[in-house]
């Protein structure tokens, strides 16, 4: 296309870029922006953390269970996380507004703790992880959902076992 009908066609139609900030810049659907966690759904597997290229990712020891970061001034939004976590625990957003001063470079991270948590079966202290449910047999009901988050590792596997066990 030559400049000419270039520029005809930017008069008739209008220019391809958005007004922003001066007005909305629509988001395309497959973005990938900010990266969120949900804590309630991690089985604490540490993958997302493995297979962060830049090291966003960080998982820590707290007083309180497992705490979890992305560093959204290191992510180069390569999606890995979210591609690997097998519960869609962490998840990119299609948010972009993660342009900031010096001064604010703490709100940009992304934080989420595991909680402690006591076993209801032996009384251990155990982080608060969601159980992984993959190849279970039948499908746990709400019920035994519910009873297996509540119990340490080794309670869990007890219950799996016994639960295995039954005709
Ligand atoms: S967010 Fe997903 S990949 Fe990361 S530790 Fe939790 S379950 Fe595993
Ligand atoms: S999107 Fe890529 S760089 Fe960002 S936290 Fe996930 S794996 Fe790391």
């Amino acid at each position: 296309m030559n400049v000419l009908s270039l520029l005809g066609r930017n008069l008739t139609q209008g220019p391809y870029t958005e007004p922003f900030p001066f007005g909305p810049a629509p988001t395309a659907k497959r973005f990938r922006g900010r990266v969120t966690f949900d804590a309630a759904t991690c089985e604490g597997c540490k993958i997302c953390e493995r297979v962060c290229p830049a090291g966003a990712i960080r998982f820590s020891k707290a007083k309180d269970g497992l705490a979890f970061a992305v560093w959204h001034n290191s992510c180069v939004f390569c999606g890995n996380c979210e591609f690997h976590c097998p519960t869609g625990s962490v998840h990119q957003t299609t948010d972009w507004h993660l342009a900031h001063e010096q001064a604010r470079k703490y709100a940009m991270v992304e934080f989420g703790l595991i909680p402690n948590q006591t076993c209801s079966e032996c009384g251990a202290t155990a982080l608060a992880t969601a159980p992984s449910l993959r190849g279970i047999a039948p499908p746990l009901s709400a019920e035994e959902a519910v009873t297996l988050k509540s119990l340490c590792p080794k309670c869990r596997a007890r219950f799996l076992k016994a639960r295995r066990a039954k005709p």
